[in-house]
Order: C-alpha cells, then structure tokens, then sequence
C-alpha cells in the first residue's frame, strides 16, 4: 500500500531492526519502546486494523500468534508479556497497518 510506512518496512524502503521474517508476517524492535523489550508483529498483508479482521484472516492471525509465542519464549519474557492493537483514532492507532505491539521486561501497569 502506498504511503504506509509498515509497508515501506517490509518492502525494505525503510530500515527496520528485524527480529523475524516469515511468508506472512514481519516482526521488528518498536523505534519508540514503551517497555524494555517492545517489539511489533505486523501481517505483510495490508489491513488498516484490527476491525477489518475477518475469518479469511483466521489462519493468518493464528498464525501471528504463533510466532509471537516463538519469539517471547526465545526473547526471554519468562514473568509474561502483553499482546496489543490499537484500532482506530479512540485506541490511539497513528499507524493504519494493523500491527501487534509485545511489551514485557517489566511489571506492566494495568489499563485504565
Ligand atoms: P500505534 O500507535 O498502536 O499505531 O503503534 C504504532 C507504533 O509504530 C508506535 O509504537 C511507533 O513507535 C511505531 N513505529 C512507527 N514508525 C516506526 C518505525 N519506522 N520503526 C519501528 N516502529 C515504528
């Protein structure tokens, strides 16, 4: 998609510290970290977010949470890890690729 940065990422236009790279999915270091390790997971397929999640998707997101249950368990996030998309203006989303932020490496605040 043009003009999307996450697609820039993946299409190598944009420089990124890749962690994992697979047919379907990409996942790099977040360059503003909320928490010690944050990294994000992101489909190479573009949709804007997490409400344009539809069954054809099951396989595809099934399949993102796997790796990122690979990568926490090779990353060492041994007391846990949170898993999150911000979907639209209201949650704070500033990029319209959906894409899952894995935070850990520290006690996280609860939500508010
Ligand atoms: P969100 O605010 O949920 O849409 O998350 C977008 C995330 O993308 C933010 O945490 C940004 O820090 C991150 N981000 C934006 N541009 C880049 C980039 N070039 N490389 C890595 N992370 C980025």
């Amino acid at each position: 998609m043009e003009n999307c940065i996450f697609c820039k990422i993946i299409a190598g236009e944009i420089s990124s510290k890749k962690i994992y790279e697979d047919e379907r999915c990409l996942a790099f270091y977040d360059i503003a970290p909320m928490a010690p390790q944050h990294f994000l997971v992101i489909p190479k397929e573009h949709l804007t977010g997490a409400n344009k999640i539809y069954e054809e998707q099951e396989a595809l997101i099934g399949h993102i949470f796997g790796v990122i249950r690979k990568l926490t368990s090779v990353i060492g996030f041994s007391d846990g890890f949170r898993v999150v998309t911000n979907c639209g203006k209201d949650a704070g989303q500033t990029v319209d690729h959906l894409h899952f932020h894995v935070l850990g490496g520290k006690e996280l605040g609860s939500f508010n």
